[in-house]
């Protein structure tokens, strides 16, 4: 496994596999590795004949008053993570190297960004379509690969892929979780012994909305005001960011859930802000 930190230096190996015919699976990442990150590197093992992992705390994703600073970091333990699960390349580059001129160019998916995650973090989805569009170039990919717990990340790629015709394929993992339901998130490393006892409440939360949903509730309001409830029991040092319930595709919100919809939910933990989400399938 190469390291490389120059765009120019991934962007001219990537070019070179491409001449031989070569596919290349992406695997974007801001590190500190755990079973989530693992799961997309081995599944873009499984897809392309070389596989690049970027490891890159992008600013540009980062709001004011945001954990940037204090983001947890193991480049050493996640370069040796990245080597034993078949990475080519580990692609770390600095700010410097990815913003050259600053911020000079962005790339915006209005609409969907601005909703769920975009309501209170106006400025992240900006950053990660601009990155994400900046990888894409450099790695020139044929598979990226995301994991679906940011579900609205997902689709808002999807739609810059598509508006853009970027000739990429993005391919969704399912949500890896600690045994007690817990999403892995490099996050929960904020969590204090009691935060983490209660954490796990909040997938349990979007749990019991599909229970209710199977014994034949269906308002979204309704489902609301019971996981905000079970939440405000079992979850009480939480502080909720958002509960939706969303169409999977396009993120609108749904009145009545007869069709599968998303249960999606940001929920601030002391110094974490963790988020989470569901697809919610009504019975028969
Ligand atoms: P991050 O390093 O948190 O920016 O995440 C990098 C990629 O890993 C994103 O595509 C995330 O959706 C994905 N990811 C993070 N946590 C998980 C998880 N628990 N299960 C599956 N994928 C995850």
């Amino acid at each position: 496994m190469k390291i490389i930190t120059d765009p120019h230096v991934l962007q001219k190996q990537c070019l070179a596999w491409k001449r031989e015919g070569l596919t290349i699976a992406l695997a974007p990442t801001m590190g500190y590795f755990h079973a989530g990150h693992i799961s997309l590197m081995d599944k873009a093992r499984s897809l392309a004949d070389k596989v690049v992992v970027s490891l890159f705390v992008n600013p540009a994703q980062f709001g004011p008053g945001e954990d940037l600073a204090s983001y947890p970091f193991d480049p050493d333990g996640d370069a040796v993570t990245a080597k034993a699960h078949g990475a080519d390349i580990l692609f770390t580059p600095s700010p410097g190297d990815m913003y050259p001129q600053g911020p000079a160019v962005w790339v915006e998916v209005p609409g969907l960004s601005s909703q769920l995650c975009g309501a209170s973090r106006p400025t992240h989805f900006r950053g990660v379509s601009t990155v994400v569009a900046k990888l894409f170039m450099l790695s020139r990919a044929d598979y990226a690969v995301f994991g679906q717990k940011d579900w609205q990340q997902l689709a808002v790629l999807r739609r810059m892929v598509k508006d853009l015709f970027i000739p990429v394929e993005l391919v969704a993992m399912p949500i890896v979780r600690e045994a007690d339901g817990l999403a892995l998130s490099s996050r929960n490393a904020y969590l204090t012994a009691e935060e983490r006892a209660q954490a796990p409440h909040l997938a349990k939360g979007l749990a019991l909305a599909q229970r209710l949903l199977n014994n034949g509730e269906s308002s979204a309001q309704r489902l609301k005001e019971a996981v905000l409830q079970y939440w405000r029991t079992y979850l009480p040092l939480g502080r909720e960011d958002y509960l939706s319930f969303v169409h999977p595709d396009d993120l609108a919100p749904v009145e009545s859930l007869d069709c599968p919809a998303l249960a999606v939910a940001a929920v601030h933990v002391g110094r974490a802000r963790l988020i989470d989400n569901l697809l919610l399938i009504p019975k028969g």
